[in-house]
């Protein structure tokens, strides 16, 4: 139990002891169990009892759950509750962490997802009788497909990971179609780390291309390394340094031209969403994050979606089942698709996420430019007004997300993970530490659209404050945060032995 004791300072000026209430530290449920104590009361047993081992077999039943904990219902209640006010969220506060857009959703969205014909429809109905569910992914389809200026969909992928190896395996499934699958895929070092991963799980051999100075693609450098080996470029754009690749189109034709394909991840459309289309500028496949563009609830590994979109020459390779509208107007599953990939996911995918990104896309319309422009001017005008005090290593100009680094701060032995700590006392949560790889000591900062003037000036105002900090008084920023219930976790022990079991 939380027996700590703290000291009260009483007005008489004496000293009190109080146990501390575990509104200011949650303990474990199991260790408010007592023998006996239950959340509810059963009426007498009016039935004959039923044996569960005869019923169920010893194999689905067991005596007893080790050190199972005996609580009342309103301990149950109140240690949910309280640990739920321990989560930072959006709804508090500004979420600045980089590349994972942590963007405002609007509650029409959840209002929508939970209209009762939605979110009762069972996946498993006949299509006759699914005709509004298939026209909500039929429509959202067509929105994604006019934002990106590609031909063809599928809405399975439930992560941009995934999205991202459902377009390898199509990308392959193309080029064997033609002959050769092909052995590589060029990925530059300012993509995101899952794109190394997903490339490896299709069975392609990774090849590292180097950035410029400038934090480019370096087309001399793509030249010599586009060989007929090369499947696939598989480039985030914008890239994780937050900025957009200026030569795409080149760089797309100089992959055409030896018949490999562009592959773009997506996951950060919000920086161009309604401005440019990467169907124009020579993408042949991506994915988009709808957990991050478009708004969708995301964090602690929940359900996301990563929509592949495809030009016409891949369209024959997508996941089945496709959605289809027929020429009586009816919308259907066509499983009859002989040069697919295959299934990537039971059903359609998660067709909540999917719900609500078309309500976010219809609530914007062609407003969502306003979103990406909002969300690009956020980020420039944290950058502006943070320059003279971080270390802008890449000095391209921003788009969604502004890269620092701590290099200054680094004299004082203060390093980007102090800052993001020390944010936290502030009201913040931290921003995107150490990523970029190709930025040491990141500190990766993307506002979104969400955040007002006001709220963008407190940031800085908290940034500013910590940069004073850090010279004046960097044990401070070193040892932070000041304000939580722990402060600095052993993050290399969870992570290297994690405990996921209470133990009696
Ligand atoms: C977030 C992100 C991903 C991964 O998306 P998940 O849904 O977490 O799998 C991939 N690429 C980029 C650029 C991202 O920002």
């Amino acid at each position: 139990m939380n027996s700590k004791s703290i000291d009260i300072e009483a007005s008489a000026g004496k000293i009190l002891k109080v146990r501390e209430h575990p509104n200011q530290n949650e303990g474990l449920i199991f260790e408010k169990s007592a023998p006996g104590k239950r959340g509810m009361e059963l009426p007498p047993l009016d039935v004959p009892a039923v044996d569960p081992v005869k019923a169920l077999g010893s194999e689905f039943t067991r005596d007893a759950i080790e050190g199972f904990p005996e609580v009342s219902e309103i301990e149950v209640i109140r240690h949910f509750t309280r640990l739920s006010t321990w989560n930072y969220a959006i709804d508090l506060g500004m979420y600045p962490l980089g590349s994972c857009t942590m963007k405002y959703n609007p509650r029409v969205n959840e209002f929508v997802a939970r209209l009762d014909g939605l979110a009762t429809e069972h996946p498993e109905q006949p299509a006759e009788v699914s005709q509004g569910c298939l026209r909500i992914l039929y429509d959202l389809q067509k929105c994604l497909l006019s934002i990106t200026g590609m031909d063809a969909a599928t809405l399975q992928p439930v992560a941009g990971a995934q999205g991202e190896l459902t377009g390898l395996l199509m990308i392959r499934a193309y080029l064997q179609s033609q002959g050769n699958p092909r052995k590589t895929v060029l990925i530059p070092d300012s993509a995101h780390g899952t794109n190394p991963a997903s490339v490896v799980i299709a069975g392609y051999e990774v090849k590292n291309i180097k950035s410029n100075a400038r934090g480019q693609i370096d087309t001399d450098h793509l030249r010599e390394f586009c060989t007929e080996d090369v499947a696939a470029l598989m480039l985030t754009n914008p890239s994780t340094l937050g900025v957009f690749e200026e030569r795409i189109a080149e760089i797309a034709a100089i992959l055409h031209e030896r018949g490999a394909l562009l592959y773009m991840d997506g996951a950060n459309m919000n920086a161009l969403a309604g401005v440019t289309r990467p169907g124009d500028f020579g993408v042949d496949v991506m994915h988009l994050n709808l957990h991050k563009t478009f708004s969708t609830p995301h964090g602690g590994g929940g359900p996301g979606a990563g929509p592949v979109l495809v030009k016409r020459i891949l369209e024959p390779f997508l996941p089945v089942p496709v959605v289809l509208q027929k020429e009586d107007g009816k919308f259907a599953l066509d499983f009859n698709r002989p040069k697919s990939v295959g299934r990537v996911r039971a059903y359609c995918g998660n067709f909540g996420v999917l719900l609500r990104a078309l309500a976010y896309t219809l609530a914007y319309g062609p407003g969502m430019r306003q979103a990406t422009e909002d969300a690009v001017l956020n980020s420039n005008y944290i950058r502006k007004k943070l320059e003279d005090v971080f270390d802008l290593p890449y000095s391209l100009p921003s788009m969604h997300e502004v890269v620092f680094s701590d290099a200054r701060q680094k004299k004082h032995g203060v390093n980007t993970m102090d800052i993001a700590k020390r944010l936290i006392d502030y009201g913040f949560h931290p921003y995107t530490t150490a990523f970029p790889l190709i930025v040491p000591g990141a500190m990766m900062i993307e506002p979104t659209e969400s955040e007002s003037k006001e709220e963008c000036d407190f940031f800085i105002e908290a940034m500013r404050s910590i940069a004073a900090e850090a010279e004046t008084n960097p044990e401070l920023v070193k040892t932070a945060p000041h304000s939580t219930r722990v402060g600095r976790l052993d993050e290399v022990a969870a992570a290297r032995k994690p405990i996921l079991r209470w133990k009696p």
